[in-house]
């Protein structure tokens, strides 16, 4: 499963990132998925709790998914257009497009921590 390695990308990321004493305290992270990115929230979700039940210390932590949808920009109307059931086109001028802008990412959006 593909997703496996994508948590644990995502976990190699933050432990780059953030102290050993700031992750102890992390409780959310909220990610971001394109609809273009092939990634399946349900299965990133499920590989979330595989990957933290086996590691004892993110066992208290959350994961948000949050898909964004497909924008394709038109440089005719100068616009980007949000895409609806795959029919890549300008809301504009309504012509094919498919000059992808936004919906491909898979990022961590924001990691909240445990005041204490
Ligand atoms: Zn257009």
């Amino acid at each position: 499963m593909h997703e496996i390695s994508l948590v644990q990308g995502i976990f190699n990321a933050l432990e780059d990132a953030f102290s050993k004493e700031d992750l102890a305290n992390m409780t959310d992270i909220y990610l971001q998925v394109g609809m273009l990115s092939n990634v399946e929230p349900t299965l990133m979700q499920n590989a979330f709790e595989a990957v933290t039940l086996a590691e004892e210390k993110y066992q208290e932590v959350k994961l948000h998914v949050e898909v964004i949808p497909v924008e394709v920009y038109c440089s005719d109307c100068d616009i980007n257009s949000t895409i609806k059931n795959y029919k890549f086109v300008c809301a504009q001028c309504e012509q094919p497009n498919n000059n992808v802008v936004k919906g491909t990412e898979l990022s961590v959006h924001q990691v909240h921590f445990e005041e204490d």
